[in-house]
């Protein structure tokens, strides 16, 4: 199988890039090189945003039902892919094939497929007063993504954006970019207009840096780090350009004692080692009343001892590698300190056997972990949870807010007014009670350093669009 991809997505076609020079995409569960995808420059931003800003006030006045069209014929185009992308997402990034499938697939076809019916019903103007209030596109997007759900987060601002009315230029991960190429394929099918959507990649410094600076760039999406995300605004602040921000969490998973501690457990166990636990709404502190600890502790060490390390395309793993060496490193790192720091080791650790080739971490449970030392707060993005014992439920919630993010997080209590009341009072922009399921039409964004606005649903859609009110 030949990876290697030489041009970018520009102006409707695929176009030579303007350096030679590459960027090599490895497969992180074998160590080997498996593509070079081209470094693209300052000259290829321009290019692409160039060819956005001619599309866009033809996009923005183009008809919803054909733009309606457009996103329900790459829905299809997609749609048709589900196994090469699945393939594509367990090949550069080590998920396993069996979640990449459910997660980082079926996750972004419903999420494209949820912005197709919202295309459909752009809202109506508004009569105030004297005043007509019309929604109008923002212009330019420039979307900038991480890696570790690498179609998910570039859909999560390509469909709202283009439903909006917004031309975009993407610049996705250059850890996970060979996703990005298959969507360009299907976008290519899908017939946008020219210039609707482009794609460049490269360096966060040099293409991110180069998008998030651009004069003619509107608006800057982007998920990835908190650091990385106060650069961005950074840049964004000498001209005034909006900014999303989906940044980093250290979400609070809060079992109260009359919580079903088995099913609390299991579910956490699992929320916190998905995706290897590259995951930004992670329940990464697992926080037990004082009364159920113990048991709880048992209970995490055996769920952990259940995620079998390999392979990605066995059937039988359940938790890949972690994406790179570095994330690896970093990931140990973590863990070590968190033992210095007084943590008690319960399930994993540095000693625990991984496969010898794969940039492995053995799922680690680390208890008694003190809620300021750097394992409670700072993002591991790694299969390592904190847990942590709470007295009642006034001290859980200080637990659970003592932290600069607030992306996500839980609670678990047979009563449900009771688990209502914890989760009004965390100071996040998502909670769970029991297990919810994950609703794809919610806000989704962070409180504190874990970002700004929100994705996803309608909620996401006005992220996009900017108000005039016309007085008569
Ligand atoms: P990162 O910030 O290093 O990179 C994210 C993207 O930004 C990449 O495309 C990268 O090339 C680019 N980038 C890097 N430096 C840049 C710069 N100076 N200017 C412009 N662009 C730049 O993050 P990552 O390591 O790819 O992803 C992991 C992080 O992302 C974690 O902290 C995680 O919590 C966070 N994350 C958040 C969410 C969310 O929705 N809140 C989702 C996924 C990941």
């Amino acid at each position: 199988m030949d990876l290697a991809r030489t041009d970018f997505y520009l102006d409707g076609r695929w176009v030579a890039a303007s350096s030679g020079q590459t960027l090599a995409v490895g497969n992180p569960a074998t160590e080997e090189v498996i593509a070079t995808v081209p470094a693209g420059t300052a000259a290829d931003v321009d290019r692409a945003v160039a060819a956005a800003r001619a599309a866009f006030a033809g996009w923005a006045g183009t008809a919803p039902a054909e733009r309606v069209a457009c996103l329900d014929r790459l829905h299809a185009a997609l749609s048709a892919r589900a196994d090469e992308i699945a393939r594509t997402v367990a090949l550069e990034l080590g998920t396993p094939l069996k979640v990449a499938t459910r997660v980082q697939v079926g996750l972004p076809l419903a999420v494209l497929r949820s912005y197709v019916e919202l295309a459909a019903r752009p809202p109506a103007p508004q009569t105030v007063g004297n005043s007509l209030v019309v929604r109008e596109p923002v212009g330019v997007v420039g979307a900038i993504t991480p890696w570790n759900y690498p179609l998910h987060q570039v859909v999560a601002k390509l469909a709202p954006a283009l439903a909006a009315g917004c031309p975009v230029v993407l610049k996705p991960s250059e850890l996970t970019p060979l996703v990005s190429y298959l969507l360009f394929e299907a976008i290519h099918d899908a017939g946008f207009p020219p210039g609707v959507v482009n794609l460049v990649t490269g360096t966060g410094p040099v293409v991110g840096e180069a998008i998030a600076a651009h004069p003619d760039v509107d608006m800057v999406s982007f998920t990835g780090s908190t650091a990385t995300g106060r650069r961005i605004s950074h840049l964004a602040a000498d001209r005034i350009a909006r900014v999303a921000l989906e940044l980093g969490g250290k979400s609070a998973n809060v079992i109260l004692d009359d919580a079903d501690l088995a099913t609390a457990v299991k579910v956490g166990v699992g929320n916190a080692f998905l995706n290897s636990g590259q995951t930004c709404t992670a329940w990464t502190r697992m926080l037990v009343h004082r009364d159920r600890y113990d048991e709880a502790l048992a209970l995490a060490a055996q769920a952990a001892a259940g995620y079998r390390l390999g392979d990605p395309f066995d059937p039988a793993t359940r938790l890949g590698p972690l994406v790179s060496a570095a994330q690896r490193d970093r990931v140990r790192d973590h863990i070590a300190k968190g033992l210095a720091d007084g943590g008690r080791l319960v399930a994993g650790g540095p000693d625990a056997a991984v496969p010898g080739r794969g940039f492995f971490v053995a799922p680690t449970v680390i208890a008694d972990v003190d809620p300021d030392s750097a394992l409670a707060q700072e993002e591991v993005f790694g299969p390592v949870l904190a847990v942590i014992p709470v007295d009642d439920d006034e001290h859980a919630v200080a637990v659970a807010n003592n932290s600069r993010y607030g992306l996500a997080g839980a609670v678990w209590s047979a009563d449900e007014e009771r688990a209502l009341r914890v989760a009004r009072a965390m100071r996040t922009g998502a909670v769970d009670i029991n297990g919810a399921p994950f609703n794809p039409l919610a806000p989704f964004g962070g409180y504190k350093q874990s970002g700004l606005g929100r994705e996803l649903g309608s909620y996401g859609l006005d992220e996009f669009l900017q108000l005039k009110a016309i007085q008569r």
